[in-house]
């Protein structure tokens, strides 16, 4: 790549897993621009000043993944867009006339996602199982989504609890409420079930009530794997349809590309080579720790 590429990067701690390289430079591919993508593993402690020296030699756009979502948010405080404020969490960071500016794609990135697989949120009954970075990122869009209920649960009730409250002015017409996760049963049952939650990382689904499933509903898990995740497998054993997050983490990354370049890429043929390479991958190293292993963002 010519001396005059721009310099992108995904920073966390690990990133050595890190897919976005690969999709961005797909993108690149895709649009013709000139663009190297690195990975920034930062120590825990380090993220500011891994920060400061990446936009210092001239980078141009970073995204953030674990542990960093809230440290870059904090950094880009006075310029956060209002997904990043409503996410209260930044995955993509840009300098915009002196000033470092923050956003969040994570939420955007899940409903385009859904919306590639058919699902309607209008009107929609929708579980959200999780309170972390990820289920307050796609919180936002579901409301403005207009769905007639969305109610997250969590193994920690109490979390799933604060989120609520937290989004309760935003709500407008939809029902918006939280519980533990044995709150996930209510008689009429899901239209769609998302797994917000960190199991799938431990090879293990949330502990949730069974017959959630409306007819035809979709069971979404954020995490991405070559193989159904343990949540997905409980979910297909209701007769729920599956989908796993790989399709999120290329429209997130999708909608950074676009904050950075002013284009948004084609996902679809991208999503397929990511998909060829993940089944690749697993069939060649069955035992590889990163097999199925998810990124954070
Ligand atoms: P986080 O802030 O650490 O939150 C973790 C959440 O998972 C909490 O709600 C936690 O519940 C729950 N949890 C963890 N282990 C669990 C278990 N064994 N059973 C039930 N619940 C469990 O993490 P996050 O940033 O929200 O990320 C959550 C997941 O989404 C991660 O796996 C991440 O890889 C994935 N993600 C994917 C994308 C994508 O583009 N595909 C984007 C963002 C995130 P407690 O509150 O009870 O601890």
């Amino acid at each position: 790549m010519p001396a005059t590429a721009d310099i992108y990067a995904v920073i966390g701690n690990p990133v050595a897993h890190s897919r976005s390289p690969r999709i961005h430079g797909l993108f690149a591919e895709q649009v013709g621009a000139n663009l190297v993508y690195e990975r920034l593993l930062a120590p825990v402690d380090g993220f500011d000043q891994a920060l400061d020296a990446f936009f210092a030699r001239g980078g141009k756009g970073l995204n953030v993944t674990v542990p960093f979502k809230l440290d870059a948010c904090r950094r880009a405080a006075a310029h956060l867009s209002a997904r990043a404020q409503a996410a209260g969490a930044v995955n993509t960071l840009w300098r915009q006339d002196g000033a470092l500016h923050g956003c969040n794609t994570d939420g955007v990135g899940l409903l385009r996602d859904l919306l590639r697989l058919g699902v309607r949120l209008e009107n929609a009954r929708v579980l959200l199982v999780g309170a972390g970075g990820a289920a307050r990122g796609a919180l936002g869009p579901l409301l403005a989504a207009h769905c007639a209920h969305v109610r997250v649960v969590n193994r920690t009730a109490s979390r799933a609890h604060d989120l609520v409250q937290a989004f309760a002015e935003t709500a407008g017409d939809t029902r918006l409420d939280a519980a533990g996760n044995d709150g996930a049963a209510i008689a009429q049952g899901w239209d769609v079930v998302i797994n917000a939650t960190a199991s799938g990382l431990f090879d293990a689904a949330p502990e949730l009530p069974h017959a959630l499933y409306a007819d035809g509903a979709l069971a979404y898990d954020m995490v991405y794997a070559s193989a159904p995740t343990p949540f997905m497998q409980q979910a297909g054993q209701q007769g729920a349809r599956t989908a796993d997050g790989l399709g999120m983490l290329v429209e997130q990354a999708a909608e950074s590309f676009h904050i950075w370049r002013g284009v948004l890429p084609h996902t679809e043929p991208v999503l397929a080579v990511l998909r060829a390479e993940l089944d690749a991958d697993a069939s060649h190293h069955v035992a590889s720790p990163e097999a199925g292993q998810a990124e954070s963002r």
